[in-house]
């Protein structure tokens, strides 16, 4: 991938999948394809939340929750009252669910967020990802207890959880999927280097809390943006 598609800046990498109705990864579509099919075999309507995030998209997500406009959650999932927290701990409360604009793994291509729509208990029911929803007991508790056993026995077309663990960076993510080949080479490609640069650089300067960011850069890119859990055949 080239430097700015690593930067949700450039689209070129992508493309429209109509099964699926979202925008991924070129190289990402056919195994999403193949993985919908098996779940469609075993009982689950393997649908897809979240996929390319540009960083725009990354950037509006980022800013709210700096300004108190969006929830701020702990480690629970629970809402916390943004007045009771200082500039330090809201960067690091965001950090935790939401990735900095420019670093979020959404700009690959290679990520989704998935779910099981057979699973809704009704129509009107809105999907938002939390740690109860995807608990063993959770709705979509035996999607996921199958989707392990195709990751963990290597059948799961390329396709890992780079936020299965807790790491103490980015919190556990059970919905959040990788695709391996596109996504290894692109986190191969991300070095101090260039996250340093990209701060400096013209589209860095509209994301809230820069300075904040800026200060803390070296803790930032180990913890949260190179710490994951990676694919177990590696
Ligand atoms: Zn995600």
């Amino acid at each position: 991938m080239k430097e700015f598609q690593l930067t949700g800046l450039n689209e070129e990498h992508l493309t429209y999948c109509h099964k699926l109705k979202i925008t991924l990864h070129k190289e990402a579509e056919l195994p999403l394809i193949h993985l919908k099919e098996e779940a469609q075999a075993a009982g689950f309507d393997l649908r897809v939340l979240s996929s390319f995030r540009s960083f725009e998209s990354q950037l509006t997500i980022w800013n709210a929750k700096a300004r108190g406009e969006r929830k701020l959650l702990s480690d629970q999932g629970l809402e916390l009252d943004y007045q009771d927290l200082s500039k330090e701990e809201v960067l690091w409360r965001i950090l935790r669910w939401s990735a900095l604009p420019g670093f979020s793994r959404h700009h690959w291509g290679s990520e989704l967020d998935v779910y099981d729509k057979n699973a809704l208990p009704d129509q009107n029911y809105s999907v938002e990802l939390t740690p109860n929803e995807v608990a063993t007991d959770g709705i979509f508790g035996p999607f996921h207890d199958w989707l392990s056993n195709k990751i963990e026995t290597d059948q799961a077309f390329g396709f890992f959880r780079p936020y299965q663990n807790d790491l103490g960076g980015v919190a556990p993510e059970m919905w959040h999927i990788s695709y391996a080949p596109v996504s290894i080479s692109a986190r191969e490609q991300l070095d101090f280097k260039f996250f340093q640069e990209f701060l400096g650089s013209v589209n860095a300067q509209e994301i809230e809390l820069l300075e904040l960011v800026k200060a803390n850069r070296e803790q930032i890119f180990q913890q949260f943006i190179l710490n994951i859990t990676p694919p177990q055949s590696l």
